[in-house]
């Protein structure tokens, strides 16, 4: 199976002033690109293999020995990254609804809450990687995973989550993460997190 770079649900742009133009075009058609084209080229040593990425993923140890860390970094790579392009939207909307409002109000206190305890995942992650908000065994948890790795292999359901490589903010924000994870929060599609909860 030959995976494919979707595009964009919105233009490059679209996410200014949070995210700036550059930064997408780059993040998307350069970083994502390759690694889909390096997971490609890992599974060509591989045809036998017919297993949905998220399977992969998520029982690593099942990946052939010699593309396993290719798997998990530019597989990794992939799914991170086409999961958070949809969970951003031009103009956000503004607050969780539904049962995940609830959620976040019972297991956090509230959105504030939540907010704090994603940007210190993010802030704290060392190097490269991500924080998410997952839900696990029914229950909401802040994570964070190093490099490409994936909510999926914690077992987790991935609801939502942020980028926190440099490539993601250097642009704009330069060393600033805090400054990045603060903006990014405007851009956020509740709605998507809101499904990505109720699967
Ligand atoms: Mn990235």
């Amino acid at each position: 199976m030959k995976y494919e770079l979707a595009p964009l649900p919105y233009a490059h742009n679209a996410l200014e002033p949070h995210i700036d133009e550059q930064t997408m075009q780059i993040h998307h058609g350069k970083h994502h690109q390759a690694y889909v084209n390096n997971l490609n080229a890992a599974l060509e040593k591989h045809p036998e293999i017919d297993m949905p990425l998220e399977d992969m993923l998520s029982n690593l140890a099942g990946v052939p020995e010699d593309i396993r860390g290719a798997v998990r970094n530019n597989g990794g790579g992939h799914w991170n990254h086409s999961f958070f392009w949809d969970l951003m939207t031009p103009g956000g909307s503004s607050a969780p609804n539904g049962s995940l409002a609830e959620a976040i109000t019972t297991t956090f206190g509230g959105l504030d809450a939540l907010k704090e305890k994603i940007n210190a995942a993010g802030v704290g992650r060392f190097g490269s990687g991500w924080a998410w908000l997952v839900s696990k065994g029914g229950k909401l948890e802040v994570v964070s995973t190093a490099n490409q790795d994936t909510p999926l292999e914690l077992g987790a359901t991935a609801v939502l989550g942020v980028d926190v490589w440099e490539h993601a903010y250097y642009l704009k924000y330069q060393n600033l993460r805090p400054k990045y994870l603060e903006a990014w929060w405007h851009v956020v599609n509740w709605d998507k997190a809101q499904a990505n909860y109720a699967k």
